[in-house]
């Protein structure tokens, strides 16, 4: 055999489908990737420098800096529940693929029948509306009054800048197709077996959510972290897209403290896919600890 008898093998230049499932007591959890979304080192508060060195330390690429995104649907047994919905088509194509992700886990998108939101950042809302239509026919929709009327107001306006200025003008457009909207403006239970925590800073109605079963808990934690290279271990560096910096980093320890003394299962939006883990407390900060493949659902 000469070695032009040998065809070449074809290499596959795609990823598995991102779908993970969890159980939580008797609920089911799906963690579905949107994509990922690159972020300008330089923008990084502690400078382009500091973030290079934690990357070269956690052995990452130095740029772009990468962050994954995911979205979850809870399956209580009776209903379809998805917290937050992904980019949908405003950061191009590395993002977006929640729907066709959730076809893949076997979810419709007519059978979501609540949308739970951390907040209405364009990577978290942008998959509500597809071509000008609910992405979700059948869904209520589940915020903090203070995220929508922050979203409505001048001030959120004022503070755009010119790529996000379309952003929040589309995301206003949310509740004329979701004619179905929920609010709360405290912790509390919003769905049996979920309940709110309001985590404001990050913008002013950010909230995690507690899902609890059978004495089971995951903690969706939406933006409080963004990253397991900083996140946890210096808690006041951050991307500047938070509305309110210091409280941000309060929100940020409150919950990481609670997460670790209560030693749940938490998650964020942006932790590596499938963004599942626990959180250690180290002195007066913390430390991620992925969690591993589970072979059962
Ligand atoms: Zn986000």
């Amino acid at each position: 055999m000469t070695t032009e008898d040998i065809q070449p093998i074809i290499q596959s230049r795609t990823q598995a489908p991102a779908i993970y499932r969890v159980r939580i007591g008797s609920f089911e959890i799906t963690v579905l990737s949107d994509g990922y979304l690159d972020a300008d080192p330089n923008l990084f508060s502690a400078g382009g420098d500091v973030l290079a060195q934690l990357t070269d330390e956690a052995f990452l690429s130095r740029t772009p800096f990468r962050l994954g995104t995911v979205a979850y649907v809870v399956n209580t047994g009776r209903r379809l529940i998805l917290i937050d919905a992904g980019c949908g088509p405003l950061f191009g194509p590395t993002s977006g693929f929640l729907l066709a992700n959730m076809r893949t886990a076997g979810i419709a998108p007519e059978q979501i029948s609540s949308v739970l939101i951390t907040h209405m950042h364009a990577d978290h809302v942008g998959g509500l509306l597809t071509e000008g239509q609910a992405t979700f026919p059948n869904a209520e929709i589940v915020i903090h009054s203070a995220e929508l009327d922050y979203y409505m107001s001048d001030l959120a306006l004022s503070r755009a800048t010119e790529r996000t200025r379309p952003w929040i003008l589309r995301a206003r457009r949310v509740p004329e197709h979701y004619p179905g909207i929920r609010f709360f403006d405290r912790d509390g239970e919003v769905s049996p077996g979920i309940s709110a925590c309001v985590l404001a800073g990050h913008t002013p109605g950010h909230t995690g959510y507690i899902i609890d079963s059978d004495n089971n808990q995951l903690f969706v934690s939406g933006d409080i972290v963004y990253s397991p290279v900083y996140s946890f271990k210096y808690l006041d560096y951050d991307f500047p897209f938070s509305v309110d910096h210091v409280a941000a980093e309060q929100s940020r320890r409150r919950a990481l403290d609670m997460i670790a003394a209560e030693r749940w299962l938490m998650t964020g939006s942006h932790l590596p896919f499938p963004a599942l883990g626990h959180v250690r407390k180290m002195g007066s900060a913390y430390e991620y600890v992925p969690d591993e493949w589970r072979f059962e659902v």
